[in-house]
């Protein structure tokens, strides 16, 4: 079954039990400043949930753009490491607002898996929260599962909250053994394992309280059901591969960016993480700029340009020395139009900010990693960047710190973070007296007029262009 087709059937599933299919809400969270992305399904519906806004239906089902790379989930930094996480996925979800709950979504999901989907139901593995008997007795009584392949779980693992604030509640999680060789290896690795072997699918989420900005549980107006399942590890199972990154949902992107590199995906570990980064950058860099967002020095700009720029940096790793990351979003614009439609009409425009960005970028990526690289080697004995080397290389060449902090990683070094901050504050302590020494306040008061004068023109998204009233 293609991925495509999986998506389908969840929401065919879905719409046969009265379901009402809403689209996608956009990655940048309407309403909500709480949210960085939309890291969710449940998002859109966040003020359903609250009782705040009514809708006309009591139950949906959604194939939901998520992002998670900052704020409360964050996955960054598995990407390319793990099997199962990215950047951005598409999350398959069900939802009831006040309809069913726990006994009714607990029997859709079973039989969406083992019915419509046909997983093995040996291999099915339930969590529940620890004081959520009436869950566990669903599972074990209605459903039939064996006691011993239910766990009991605390807070951490079996209590959902979108964020700091907002709806929250206890859940109960589907998990797949993958077996023994998948994973950490280890004889006595179990579903509560953070490894790959049982593989986490599908999260449901009994939404019961709104927690506000004490922490304080209030109780929704209605008990609610959201769910939340990864398409990408739905069709790792359903395909039978051990990697989200194997599926025909990614696996077309990692063999495009390995044919610019004349590399074989699989051949070379450390290529492969590259690929693989690539890949789920890619996604979420077509994504975010579709959405609306461009890289900038603050705030979600600030996010994506990260990811591009990491994206960019992985580039060079494999050999790659041309602009290529462009390439890699116009392929995934073609690759995923079929579903997300919006892409089409936007392919230019994510080219050109792309193509923008990694032209910017070229000089500072080139330079930077070759000082990085004489720091590695100077440093080698001590694993340990001093401060004052991590702010000439910022400083100087602007070469951004997080993407050092990956190489030093990468390469077991540790760096010199307070010293680092320590050389940025001397430094802006040097601005300051600098500026206030130059004594004359009017410079300021005159600068500011002719700014105002100045106005800032949107050119076709071409590029930003101030142009002079007065010249
Ligand atoms: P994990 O423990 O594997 O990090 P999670 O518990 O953080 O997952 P949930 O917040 O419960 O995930 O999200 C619901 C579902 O979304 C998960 O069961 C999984 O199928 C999918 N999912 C979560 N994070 C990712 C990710 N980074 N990439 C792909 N799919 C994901
Ligand atoms: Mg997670
Ligand atoms: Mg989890
Ligand atoms: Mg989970």
């Amino acid at each position: 079954m293609t991925g495509k087709e999986i998506r389908q059937k969840f929401l065919d599933f879905f719409e046969q039990k009265d379901h009402t299919i809403v689209k996608s809400s956009s990655l940048v969270p309407e309403n909500d400043p709480t949210l960085l992305f939309t890291n969710a399904g449940m998002n859109q519906f966040k003020d359903t949930f609250l009782g705040v806004e009514k809708r006309n239906y009591s139950r949906a089902a959604t194939c939901q753009k998520v992002v998670r790379a900052g704020g409360k989930h964050n996955d960054l930094e598995n990407v390319g490491r793990t099997a199962r996480h990215h950047t951005f996925f598409e999350m398959l979800g069900n939802f009831s607002f006040g309809d069913y709950f726990k006994r009714g979504v607990i029997n859709y999901a079973w039989e969406f898996l083992t019915e419509v989907l046909g997983l093995d139901k040996e291999k099915l593995y339930i969590s529940v929260f620890h004081k959520d008997d009436e869950a566990f007795n669903i599972w074990k009584n209605e459903i039939g599962i064996p006691e011993e392949r239910i766990s009991k779980l605390g807070e951490k693992e079996n209590f959902w909250s979108m964020g700091d604030t907002g709806p929250c509640g206890p859940c109960s999680e589907i998990h797949i053994d993958q077996g023994p060789k998948i994973g950490c290896g280890r004889s006595d690795c179990d579903p509560e394992c953070d490894c790959d072997r049982f593989l986490e699918l599908w999260n449901l989420v009994f939404m019961q309280y709104d927690r506000d900005a004490e922490g304080t549980l209030h109780p929704l107006p209605k008990p609610s059901i959201d769910t939340g399942m990864g398409l990408e590890r739905i069709a790792a199972v359903v395909q039978n591969v051990t990697s989200n990154f194997d599926t025909d949902l990614i696996r077309p992107i990692i063999e495009e960016t390995s044919s610019i590199a004349g590399i074989r995906y699989k051949d070379n570990e450390k290529f492969d993480i590259s690929l693989r980064v690539i890949a789920d950058h890619a996604r979420a860099t077509t994504f975010l700029i579709s959405d609306g967002v461009i890289p900038a020095n603050e705030g979600r700009g600030y996010v994506l340009k990260r990811i591009m720029r990491r994206a960019m940096r992985h580039g060079r790793l494999i050999g790659i020395k041309e602009n290529f990351f462009y390439k890699i979003c116009e392929f995934v614009v073609d690759f995923m139009s079929d579903h997300y439609l919006e892409l089409v009409d936007k392919k230019n425009y994510i080219s050109k900010i792309v193509k923008q960005e990694e032209s910017r970028f070229k000089n500072t990526l080139t330079t930077g990693l070759k000082i990085t690289e004489s720091l590695i080697e100077k440093y080698k004995y001590d694993k340990y960047i001093p401060g004052k080397e991590i702010f000439t290389l910022y400083d100087t060449y602007g070469f951004p710190v997080d993407l050092l902090e990956d190489i030093a990683e990468e390469n077991g070094f540790s760096l010199d973070m307070e010293g680092f901050k320590k050389e940025m504050s001397a430094q802006q302590e040097k601005a300051k007296r600098a500026w206030s020494g130059s004594g004359d306040t009017a410079v300021d008061e005159r600068f500011k007029k002719l700014a105002s004068k100045f106005r800032t023109e949107f050119d076709g998204y071409d590029k930003l262009s101030l142009e002079s009233e007065i010249l």
